[in-house]
């Protein structure tokens, strides 16, 4: 059954279309021609939304929605229609877990319909540099976050204390989790793939070190009914976020040992040090080769 969820969930963020999703008393499906919007009700007003790309948050209630990530511009349309199907208020903030853009790809027509984008410093600056290189900086004005922090911020908001905070060089060198405080809920961005290797983007700061010490503070604040949206992959537990420590640290032991050993990066994947973990953690974008390069990369850089 997880893996039923986790396949839905990949293949909506891969674009792959003409998935079928389980069956579940909490779930709504709002489908268009390829894109399916799946909406779990997590509670005291607060659901997460999957479709293709990153998971969405939202928080809603009089003072309107606080939504984490905002996933594709060209699926804003059917985002907000989800949205619209548990609440009448607009999108009042946006908050953007890190630049990438499978989780800020829908700014511009968040923007465009009231909604403050925020984020930390970082994910601003990239997502600037990233537009200036395509020429689209002009275009994508109102895409970029209006409202930036770098360390710590706290939104009083549908009667939730929604504590944001950065973790430094984890997926990125801008990430945000969100710490529902009250709720006793969390949206850890891509902080968190969910039963999956995670990508841990090395080329805008992500560290494997740090992406474990983020998931260490992470179990330190969660307890056993903490209900956390990862970036990937479907509603999770502290108990993810324990086994996903479990499998870097171990991983990252099997190829040091190699990288020790004076072996090439080709020679440590030719080897294929990631054998024993493939099965429970590959997927399509992050298989045990990729996960073995960005190990050796990580540890040799
Ligand atoms: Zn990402």
């Amino acid at each position: 059954m997880r893996k039923s969820v986790i396949s839905v969930a990949m293949a909506a963020a891969l674009g792959i279309s003409g998935t079928s999703l389980p069956a579940s008393a909490h779930v709504t499906v709002a489908q268009s021609d390829d894109v399916i919007i799946t909406t779990t009700e997590l509670g005291d007003g607060l659901y997460m939304l999957e479709g293709r790309g990153g998971n969405i948050g939202i928080s809603v209630g009089p003072d309107g929605v606080f939504m984490i990530d905002d996933q594709f511009g060209n699926i804003a349309d059917k985002i907000l229609a989800a949205v619209a199907e548990v609440t009448d208020e607009p999108v009042s903030y946006v908050l953007n877990t890190h630049w990438h853009g499978d989780h800020t790809g829908g700014n511009a027509a968040m923007a465009a319909e009231g909604a403050t984008i925020l984020s930390h410093d970082n994910v601003r600056k990239r997502l600037k540099q990233s537009l200036e290189v395509k020429g689209e900086l002009e275009d994508g004005k109102t895409s970029l976050p209006v409202l930036t922090f770098s360390d710590t911020t706290t939104f009083f908001w549908n009667d939730h204390e929604i504590h944001v905070f950065h973790f430094p060089n984890a997926h990125t060198d801008g990430d945000a989790l969100v710490h529902f405080k009250t709720a006793n809920a969390m949206h850890l961005g891509d902080t968190l793939f969910a039963g999956l290797y995670p990508f841990i983007d090395l080329d805008s700061g992500g560290t494997v070190a740090g992406y474990i010490a983020n998931l260490e503070a992470v179990a330190t604040l969660a307890d056993d009914e903490t209900k956390i949206i990862p970036g990937h992959g479907p509603l999770s537990d502290k108990a993810t976020v324990l086994s996903t420590i479990e499998m870097l640290k171990d991983t990252r032991a099997a190829v040091k040992d190699l990288v020790d050993k004076g072996l090439s990066e080709d020679e440590i994947v030719a080897s294929d040090p990631l054998a024993p973990w493939n099965d429970n953690f590959s997927w399509q974008f992050i298989d045990g080769e990729r996960m073995t390069r960005t190990l050796v990369r990580d540890l040799t850089k």
